[in-house]
């Protein structure tokens, strides 16, 4: 994990990429309104950005996200996009 500051995202980022390293992008995803509170994504998060309120609804938190994408091909509503 690596803290860039906003105006050298693009610089860093495309030098990286450069020299093969994989680069994901910090609270990538966003969670739809036609979410069911299924709970299906929560178990492959690595980070618990994915996680239930004390409602059941499912909660997202950005500063979690890693923005691994793991979490997208786990929903049956596909409520889950990359942002
Ligand atoms: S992109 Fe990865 S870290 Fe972010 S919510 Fe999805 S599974 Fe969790
Ligand atoms: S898998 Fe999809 S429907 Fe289920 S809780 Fe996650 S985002 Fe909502």
């Amino acid at each position: 994990m690596l803290d860039v500051p906003e105006d050298k995202i693009k610089t860093i980022t495309e030098s990286l990429k450069e020299n093969n390293v994989i680069v994901n992008k910090k609270g990538r995803v966003i969670v739809l309104d036609n979410c069911i509170d299924c709970g299906a994504c929560i178990s492959l998060c690595p980070t618990e950005a994915l996680y239930f309120n004390g409602d059941f609804k499912l909660e997202f938190s950005y500063e979690k996200c890693i923005g691994c994408l793991l979490c997208l091909d786990s929903c049956p509503r596909y409520a889950i996009e990359e942002m």
